[in-house]
């Protein structure tokens, strides 16, 4: 067996002024952006212990607000109207994301009901040539 690995033990969480993007490394991670892919605008926001509920939070809260986003720039779009293509582009984006989260949550056994605090899936019906869907 190779020497045994060192296991991180902390959780950062790290902001990024560039990006306005936060997000968590652990301690053996190079404290890089998620978003810019670097490390000189980082602000140190909160250091934890790993536990699958920190990481598991930490999964939640950045795919809440990837399913935000996505919801806000399909919302513009329409508004502004956008090509069918386009539309249809965002709006399977904006099912993956959904697939993700449901995927994430089975994996840690996450109850919805346990937890009312979380939206799932966007809360509404998007039609597209003919086809609803619930996102
Ligand atoms: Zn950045």
């Amino acid at each position: 067996m190779p020497s045994k690995k060192p296991t991180p033990t902390t959780l950062i969480t790290y902001f990024c002024s560039r990006c306005t993007w936060d997000f968590a490394r652990s301690d053996l991670d190079a404290p890089t952006c998620t978003m810019c892919c670097k490390g000189d605008r980082l602000t140190e926001m909160k250091r934890e212990p790993i536990t699958p509920q920190a990481i598991e939070e930490g999964m939640m809260r950045s795919m809440d607000r990837l399913m935000t986003g996505l919801r806000g720039a399909y919302e513009s779009g329409k508004k502004q109207g956008i090509a069918d293509d386009d539309e249809i582009l965002l709006l399977e984006a904006m099912v993956k994301a959904k697939n993700l989260q449901e995927h994430v949550e089975r994996a840690f056994g996450t109850r919805v009901n346990k937890r009312p605090h979380l939206r799932r899936g966007f809360g509404g019906q998007a039609r597209i040539h003919g086809i609803s869907m619930s996102l």
